[in-house]
């Protein structure tokens, strides 16, 4: 490639300190720097790339998974790390969309802020490696904070970077990392976190509860996962109790899309308590278990006995008697089993 044509590279930014500093040293070599962000269902971090992207001064396209990322989280080819976070599948996944951003928009190769040995699930050599092979990146992707550690890629070999003014970063510390940002004048050091709830013990435990019982689970599935207790009925049956008034309000709101499966909500009537739903395969039992967990979380006292109003879609609502039920005031969430 002629020098004199602009070189240009697609950078992974998540918005912590790793994706920053690969932008500002690909800025230090002349490289034009467009910036991505991946946003799945489970992450957080979009305003932080953002801000990020504003600091450095590079644009910012957001992208959100497809629908076929949540295969990648039921049945991952490399795993799982210490959570439900199946992290190697998943920067595969990413890689694969940035290449084809990359190839729309003409960029040269991509970039990315991943340190060998920095995480132990999918920043070890062969980790990397197998991310820039099935990503089909090869050596387009350029890691320049352990690039001297690692094989030259392609940018390095054509010239279009300089491999000398590249890292050699090694494993958990970030005190280097800290002087270089210094050094190349990034004074906002954001604290280390991977924003992504799949790293969570106690949210993973709801996934993987939903993953082994609910193989077919569809984005909606998931997306609850985020809101309310989680109660295991049966195999077949969820039962998921709001614990505040946002949450009643989105439980509500979730129960009225089209892809729900949540076969009824429970909601209180006349008294202060949690907007309760069943999920999957509705008895008479599983009901009397949802009411009976109604009533342990209001305010009304364990042992009395109301009425509740049944909301079906597209039906009109009933009222059923909500009784105490002994096997709903000793169950125990999901997250605490
Ligand atoms: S922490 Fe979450 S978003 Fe980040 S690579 Fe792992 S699974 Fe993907």
């Amino acid at each position: 490639m002629n020098r004199v044509q602009k070189i240009r590279c697609v950078t992974l930014l998540s918005g912590g300190l790793d994706s920053k500093l690969a932008i500002r040293i690909m800025q230090e070599q002349g490289i034009e720097v467009e910036a991505l962000n991946f946003k799945t269902i489970f992450t957080c971090c979009q305003d932080q790339s953002a801000q990020a992207a504003r600091d450095l001064n590079v644009p910012l396209t957001v992208l959100t998974q497809q629908d076929d990322y949540l295969d990648i989280v039921k049945h991952p080819r490399f795993g799982y790390g210490k959570g439900a976070n199946p992290c190697v599948d998943c920067r595969i996944y990413m890689f694969e969309r940035a290449k084809s951003y990359m190839e729309q928009t003409g960029a040269q190769f991509i970039v990315s802020g991943e340190v060998v040995g920095q995480r132990p699930m999918s920043q070890k050599k062969r980790d990397l490696h197998a991310i820039s092979h099935h990503s089909g990146l090869e050596d387009l992707l350029l890691r320049p904070l352990s690039a001297q550690l690692l094989a030259p890629t392609l940018p390095e070999r054509e010239g279009w970077v300089d491999r000398s003014k590249l890292y050699q970063f090694f494993g958990r510390s970030r005190k280097g990392l800290i002087r270089l940002a210094k050094e190349l004048g990034i004074t906002d050091i954001p604290m280390p976190s991977s924003g992504c709830a799949l790293t969570e013990p106690l949210f993973s435990r709801k996934v993987y509860d939903l993953v082994v019982l609910e193989p077919e689970s569809s984005r909606w599935q998931f997306e609850l996962l985020k809101h309310g207790r989680h109660f295991r009925y049966s195999e077949a049956t969820k039962i998921v109790v709001g614990r505040n008034e946002p949450e009643n309000d989105m439980l509500q709101y979730v129960h009225q899309q089209k892809d729900a499966s949540s076969a009824l909500a429970l909601v209180p009537q006349g008294f202060q308590g949690p907007v309760v739903l069943l999920v999957g395969e509705e008895t008479e039992a599983g009901r009397h278990f949802a009411a009976g967990l109604m009533l342990r979380y209001s305010k009304i006292g364990p042992t009395e006995t109301t009425a509740t109003t049944i909301e079906r879609r597209g039906r009109s609502n009933e009222t059923i008697i909500a009784q105490t039920d002994e096997s709903a005031a000793a169950a125990l969430p999901i997250t605490k089993q």
